[in-house]
């Protein structure tokens, strides 16, 4: 059977020469495989940010701010999502966060950049924007992931303030919820989540990052997917760049992100790669009907794609031509 391998290399008028070589099992000769070769040249849609739930439409105008003035991929990032962290009414984010079952907000967050550096701050307490702690963990530390009152000591060293990120709201949810303390993830809670958002860069950088309060009551000191480096978010600048939401436990069993990198690396689409995994996600879970994920997926040539388990899911778009909202497919109609 041929395989089939694609070669990219971006020009200096920055589209994208593809090498599709047909022939490339070993069993073909060096000869077979030159006459197979074929230059297609391919326009890179370039910058572009994606980025999930209908939060993303804010965060998109701030990243697309840094994009659109030239700037990178991991500053737009960064910028675009620290919208998310600090809108006190956002109840999936940051400030405003919904606490665990004791009241407490516990935030999660990961950047990575087109170099693969990556940087995590998981179980922070009290840090408005947990996404620029992460950064910081890339840029000044031998690590990638600093977790709870380390993190908070971390970020206090690097200048961040302790805030309060438990809202008046956010409380009043809380005590409702302890009257009858029943712990059940909703899905497409509110229609917002995590905020994962990808780029990429006029440069033709990719980047991601994703941050979240996680799932509301849930235990104290839980930690989901979206810290974590391969499941809530993977970036391989030779590739694509993946991001997640939903419940993190099951994205964290299938090594959602980075698999979703992987498939586009055999060549799926962006939306053919996260639709695999989601596939894998239900074929793992007897109770799937509890379970919403959905991934966006970013590739080289800015293309993007993204799936649901279940109906709900949506992105925002943001590019040369759009700024919209996208609903994702899905697999089972919730
Ligand atoms: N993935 C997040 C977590 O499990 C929550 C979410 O995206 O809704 O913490």
């Amino acid at each position: 059977m041929k395989n089939r391998r694609q070669f990219l290399k971006v020009s200096a008028l920055g589209s994208v020469a593809v090498l599709t070589n047909t022939a490339c099992n070993g069993q073909e000769s060096a000869d077979n495989q030159k006459d197979t070769n074929e230059i297609i040249n391919i326009e890179v849609k370039k910058p572009i940010v994606v980025s999930t739930w209908n939060h993303g439409m804010d965060a998109n105008k701030a990243a697309w701010e840094v994009l659109s003035n030239k700037g990178s991929a991991l500053d737009a990032v960064e910028a675009g999502v620290r919208v998310t962290e600090s809108d006190a009414d956002n109840m999936s984010v940051g400030l405003g966060g919904l606490p665990d079952r004791d009241g407490i907000v516990t935030l999660d967050a990961c950047i990575m950049d087109h170099k693969s550096n990556c940087g995590a701050v998981a179980f922070l307490q009290n840090i408005e924007n947990p996404i620029s702690v992460a950064r910081k963990v890339m840029e000044d530390t031998p690590h990638v992931m600093l977790a709870g009152e380390g993190a908070l000591m971390f970020a206090k060293d690097k200048g961040f303030k302790e805030t309060n990120l438990l809202t008046d709201n956010a409380k009043k949810a809380w005590e409702e919820w302890m009257k009858d303390a029943e712990y059940k993830p909703v899905i497409n809670i509110e229609n917002h989540d995590t905020i994962g958002m990808l780029a990429l860069d006029e440069e033709g950088n990719l980047s991601g990052a994703c941050t979240t309060s996680g799932l509301a009551y849930k235990m104290h000191g839980r930690v989901g997917d979206s810290p974590i480096i391969g499941a809530g978010l993977f970036v391989d600048n030779e590739v694509g760049a993946a991001c997640a939401t939903g419940v993190g436990e099951a994205v964290i069993r299938t090594a959602g992100s980075a698999m979703v990198v992987e498939l586009m690396r055999q060549g799926k689409t962006p939306e053919e790669a996260c639709k695999e995994v989601i596939g894998r996600i239900i074929s793992k879970h007897e109770n799937i009907e509890n379970i919403q994920v959905g991934f966006i997926a970013l590739n080289k040539n800015g293309e993007f794609g993204c799936y649901g388990v279940h109906s709900g899911f949506n992105i925002a778009l943001r590019d040369n031509e759009n700024e919209k909202m996208v609903d994702a497919k899905f697999e089972l109609n919730k």
